[in-house]
């Protein structure tokens, strides 16, 4: 069985787009700093209950648990407690067997757990960049289906085939 770590962000929930909405209306510079002090301070219970699931995600992640050709873990960036505390309680309201690492920003997703081999799903390429970097398999997950150079799915169910 492969280790499968997938993205919360943009890839099972639209969280990403509804905050960086916030973010411009309040005008928030687009520095890293900016954006970090803006995530830490941001109201991610209000965030999520604005944000949807994405192509039937979480259904998406039982199938792939099922298949059994995975271990699947969600590797999601968080800046603030509360933002880890709220994911790990909205994952847990739909699936209760998969393992949540929360990553906090300022570090590499590819520092946090042992890459040889593991597959990252991930909207964001620079996470790719430095996961293939260190050894492991890195997959895009767009909407558009533009995979910036990496292969791509835009539904999550789509790694059964691929792998
Ligand atoms: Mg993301």
């Amino acid at each position: 069985m492969k280790d499968l770590y997938i993205d919360f962000d943009g890839v099972i929930y639209n969280s990403i787009d509804v905050s960086y909405k916030i973010a411009e209306e309040e005008h928030v510079n687009k520095d890293y700093e900016s954006y970090y002090q803006f995530f830490k301070n941001l109201d991610w219970c209000g965030v999520l209950e604005k944000s949807e699931e994405i192509n039937n995600a979480f259904n998406c992640i039982k199938k792939i648990i099922d298949s059994k050709k995975f271990n699947v873990f969600i590797l999601t960036h968080v800046v603030s407690l509360k933002e880890a505390e709220l994911k790990v309680e909205l994952v847990r309201k739909h699936i209760k067997n998969v393992t949540i690492i929360p990553v906090p920003k300022r570090l590499s997703k590819a520092e946090m757990v042992r890459i040889k081999d593991a597959i990252l799903v991930d909207d964001y390429p620079e996470n790719l960049r430095e996961w293939q970097k260190a050894g492991g398999i890195g997959v895009r997950f767009d909407l558009d289906m533009d995979g910036k150079g990496f292969p791509v799915i835009d539904k999550l169910d789509e790694l059964i085939e691929m792998f």
